[in-house]
């Protein structure tokens, strides 16, 4: 099969739509050649009436083996952030925008690769429906390929960390760096500053909810 024959998640969704549903099906999606390598689907997690939805780019390695997002080592990063910026992870919804991992493996390790535009493009009809379903004030997307699906272009992150900007269905968004580039091989300084615009983009989003809805209740 092509890279053109595979036909985008449209057709596997769910005709009744939930996240119980959505995710179900998402385990039998072939919309794009990512499924056949990898070892499951990852779908979101978390409150089903988030106030706020982060968006990841794709899942890891250890994503891949336990079907969680934001499980592994930048995940760790993203729950310290999520707590310096006074919010819970059980109060926030959780995904990527590429729901398997994607990867090459050489002979002693396995690389992870950015999934390119077409498969980004495949798998956006299930974060679609997950914003759908979640209808949440505002979404963080966290590094470049969450900002490619959700805005429907490029961006250059640094550039817009201060801004509002809006995802392609109207939606408030606010752009951050992916917690793994904190684990990067990159000077301290470097590292501390990409972990402090991650929690600025946070304390910025809890900041500007609704305090009446679930999701961003602060932390006592
Ligand atoms: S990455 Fe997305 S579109 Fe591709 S097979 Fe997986 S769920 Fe379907």
């Amino acid at each position: 099969m092509s890279r053109s024959d595979y036909p985008s998640a449209h057709p596997f969704l769910p005709q009744e739509k939930s996240l119980d549903n959505l995710a179900e099906a998402a385990a039998g999606c072939q919309g794009c050649p990512l499924y056949q390598d990898a070892t499951q689907v990852v779908f979101g997690e978390g409150h089903g009436e988030a106030d706020i939805m982060l968006v990841g780019e794709q899942p890891g390695v250890r994503e891949d083996r336990t079907g969680e997002p934001f499980v592994g080592p930048a995940g760790k990063v993203l729950d310290q952030a999520i707590g310096e910026a006074g919010l819970h992870r059980g109060d926030l919804y959780i995904t990527n925008a590429v729901k398997h991992f994607k990867a090459e493996t050489t002979e002693d390790r396995v690389n992870e690769i950015k999934p390119n535009v077409s498969e980004i493009t495949a798998c956006r009809p299930w974060l679609e429906q997950e914003m759908e379903q979640v209808q949440p004030e505002i979404i963080v997307a966290l590094g470049a390929v969450a900002a490619r699906s959700l805005i429907g272009q490029a961006i250059a992150i640094g550039e817009t960390l201060d801004e509002w900007m809006q995802t392609a269905e109207g939606r408030d968004l606010l752009v951050t760096y992916h917690p793994s580039a904190t684990l990067r091989s990159i000077a301290e300084a470097d590292q501390d500053r990409i972990f402090d615009a991650i929690t600025a983009a946070l304390v910025r989003a809890r900041e500007t909810v609704t305090p009446t809805r679930p999701g961003a209740r602060p932390q006592a």
